[in-house]
């Protein structure tokens, strides 16, 4: 039986991280210091705590500097909101990054709206949303701009494909949709509400999954030939009680049946680290009024 295309994400983030630390060495002569990525982790979370660690050594391996800062679980929002604004303000950052989720007693909103715009690199600020859906330059979110590029992989030109994305989140499945209109896709979103979400999805040429399910996406919800984006970071454990991560599609399915597919994992978490680095180097230049950096 023939096997869809496995789209190798972690090829193409070497290939994004290497061309980034070319970008920050050029910056570094010309703004006399190391663009630099500030990230913030509220509480211990051990999968932020992964997360993050593994932003930072990105950042030292491209040759950014990162501020690595560590707050109590039980601070205040006013207190969190205040170590946002004093980022905002030191010039040696050029990207703000607040780990998410954060602890119950803080609104992630008020937190997301203190980022300064320039230095939002998770692009979750409202004007970076309001910009992505009205075509402006602005930061895009890591992780669609991620989808994107993968699927550029396959696909030259986008114009006129049926695009389906599977999840309406803020940070994942609302940004694909908008970078995927852009690129004149024909969209349409399913989420938990959707009736016969297997058919909508059987429509896709592109199918971009991110629910938060293990496997979720099985065979008879992808058409045959179909590019297939799996954002989904789902660890579970096998019989024997070891830990593993596993995407929202049934990889060994519908790999039969997809003409290309993205791994979990190796997909889209290696692309979207390489393009937090993108974005903070795109944040810097920005700050000083240089012209973007060309990835
Ligand atoms: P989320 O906020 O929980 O959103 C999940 C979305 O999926 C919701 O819109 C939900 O619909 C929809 N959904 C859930 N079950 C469904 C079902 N059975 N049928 C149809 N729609 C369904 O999750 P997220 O933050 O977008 O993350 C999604 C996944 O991506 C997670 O596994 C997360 O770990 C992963 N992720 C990976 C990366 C990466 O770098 N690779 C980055 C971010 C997230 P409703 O809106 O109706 O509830």
């Amino acid at each position: 039986m023939r096997q869809a295309t496995v789209i190798d994400g972690r090829l193409l983030a070497a290939r994004l991280r290497q061309n980034a630390a070319e970008i920050a060495a050029c910056l570094r002569e010309q703004i006399g210091g190391a663009p630099g990525l500030a990230t913030v982790l509220v509480g211990d979370d051990p999968a932020s705590r992964v997360y993050i660690g593994a932003k930072a050594r990105a950042c030292a391996g491209s040759g950014l500097a990162a501020f690595d800062i560590r707050l109590p679980v039980d601070i205040s929002e006013a207190d969190l909101v205040a170590e946002v604004e004093r980022l905002n303000h030191d010039d040696r950052v050029d990207g703000v990054l607040v780990q998410l989720p954060l602890p119950r007693q803080i609104d992630p909103l008020p937190v997301t709206a203190a980022i300064d715009p320039a230095k939002d690199v998770d692009g979750f600020h409202p004007a970076n949303v309001g910009r992505l859906w009205s075509g402006i330059p602005g930061l895009v979110p890591c992780t669609p701009q991620a989808c994107l590029l993968l699927l550029r992989t396959v696909h030259e030109d986008l114009t006129g494909a049926e695009a389906v994305v599977l999840g309406r989140s803020n940070i994942v499945g609302k940004p694909v949709a908008a970078l995927l209109l852009a690129a004149d896709c024909t969209v349409t979103m399913v989420h938990s509400k959707s009736r016969d979400a297997a058919a909508i999805c059987r429509r896709a040429d592109i199918l971009i999954v991110a629910a938060g399910r293990p496997h979720l996406v099985k065979a008879d919800s992808v058409k045959p030939g179909a590019t297939v984006i799996d954002v989904g970071i789902n660890p579970v454990a096998d019989g024997e009680g070891r830990r593993r991560v596993v995407g929202d599609v049934d990889f060994a399915a519908v790999q039969g049946v997809a003409g290309a597919i993205t791994p979990v994992p190796g997909g889209v978490g290696p692309m979207t680290i390489a393009c937090l680095l993108r974005n903070t180097l795109l944040a810097a230049c920005r700050r000083r009024g240089l012209p973007d950096p060309l990835f």
